[in-house]
């Protein structure tokens, strides 16, 4: 016979389960609705479908092989064999057809009045269709070339907010077409070159899977290591960018570099220097953001291992009441520059040197160090021996110290009756 307390149990793991088997159903369910992005209505001008078609360049920042430098592409393109069909991705109106440019050869532009924008179609061999022609989704428009200047056979593909304004108007085909979104792009620091910290470089790895080319937006955002505050940020929306029309390495933002990306690698790797202004140790967190809002970050604290300059320059003037007046250049956090956190001053009978610094008299009530430069000076109140010699040393906010100064002497008033005594 049972025990009693079973007729309570039994039902009750019958209730997690039924709970935990539904709680998972749930998952599945929301993994397959949910995981899509894009307008689900359109369809791609390759495929003539939701499929998407392979991309051999992404939207934004790209390395051009065949010009062997970067530039910023206003759309994606699509490899395919010559007179491969192109099908307009929604209704429409043909809005341009033939020659657009020397470099877009024979293209076809469709406006969408349900959208309100614009499809793009470039470097077609054929067009099948006339302006203001009215299209129906999915139908040839026209057929894959290589007119205009490209090297390969290919369709290049765009979204066009406005039918000016080209190419600021256009955006990331993957924010309009429909994709499977369920990755997210991933992003690591390759290297922060960080001491001495002046003016440390970033450089940041951000790498997104081949079917999803819509990393959108890094941020850059530097927090001072000991006080928490923001001292540094950056932002650079690859979506919405503006291109400067002569597009360099030098003159792309946050020095943007594509790796090399074709239709046989893996994932689409940028690397994306960021030159910050920072003169202390910091912390840094990088994010990156695709267009479906999927982020992923990463967060590196930097140490400031440079101390304050040495002082070199330290000078001790004796005055009438007795005391010393000392005066020196201002050393900084790291070297000479920003401004170190505190002094340590000491005075002894003896000159001071790194052994007889830790027996000299240490000065209390000292100034605050000014910025890294600037001449700065502080008396120190008599009595004092004669002669007296003075040592300084400088530490930053991190407790890096400074090496020990010049050893500055001065005697006091009674120095001149001390030959006599001797004799
Ligand atoms: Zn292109």
């Amino acid at each position: 016979m049972r025990h009693p307390v079973f007729r309570f149990i039994q039902p009750l793991v019958f209730a997690v389960l039924a709970l935990l088997a539904l709680t998972a159903g749930l998952q599945f369910a929301h993994a397959q609705t949910g995981s899509f992005g894009g307008n689900p209505t359109l369809i791609w001008p390759l495929s003539g479908s939701s499929q998407a078609d392979t991309a051999s360049s992404p939207f934004g920042p790209r390395w051009q092989a065949s010009q062997s430098r970067y530039d910023y592409h206003p759309g994606i393109d699509l490899p395919a064999p010559q007179n491969w069909p192109v099908h307009v991705i929604t209704d429409g109106i043909v809005s341009e057809v033939g020659w657009l440019s020397a470099s877009s050869g024979l293209a076809v532009v469709v406006y969408h009045p349900a959208l309100d924008l614009y499809s793009a179609y470039l470097h077609l061999n054929s067009t099948d269709v006339a302006l203001d022609d009215s299209v129906t989704q999915g139908q040839v428009i026209g057929a894959v070339g290589d007119t205009g200047i490209t090297d390969f056979m290919h369709l290049h593909f765009e979204i066009r907010l406005t039918r000016t304004n080209y190419p600021t108007s256009t955006r990331n085909p993957l924010g309009y077409l429909p994709h499977p979104d369920v990755t997210t792009p991933t992003i690591r620091i390759g290297s922060i070159t960080s001491d001495p910290i002046y003016s440390p470089t970033v450089s940041l790895v951000i790498t997104a899977a081949r079917t999803e080319l819509d990393v959108n937006i890094i941020t850059v955002t530097v927090r001072d290591k000991t006080t928490g505050a923001v001292v540094d940020a950056r932002t650079v929306d690859l979506n919405q960018r503006i291109p400067t029309g002569s597009d360099t390495l030098a003159t792309i933002d946050a020095g943007l570099q594509p790796s090399a990306f074709n239709t046989s690698t893996l994932d689409y790797k940028l690397t994306a220097n960021f030159n910050l202004h920072v003169d202390d140790g910091f912390t840094l967190t990088a994010e990156v953001a695709d267009l479906a809002g999927h982020t992923a970050s990463v967060t590196r604290v930097a140490d400031d291992t440079t101390p304050p300059a040495r002082v070199q320059d330290l000078s001790a003037t004796r005055q009438p009441d007795g005391g010393v007046a000392l005066r020196w250049t201002a050393p900084g956090d790291s070297n000479m520059v920003g401004a170190a956190a505190l002094y340590d001053i000491r005075y002894s009978a003896a000159p001071i040197d790194s052994f007889t610094w830790y027996s000299a008299t240490q000065i209390a009530s000292l100034p605050a160090p000014l910025p890294g430069g600037a001449a700065q000076t502080f008396t120190v109140a008599g009595p004092l021996p004669s002669p007296v010699y003075f040592g300084l040393k400088t530490s930053d906010s991190e407790g890096n110290w400074s090496l020990l100064s010049n050893s500055a002497q001065a005697r006091t008033a009674w120095r001149i009756f001390l030959p006599l005594i001797i004799k």
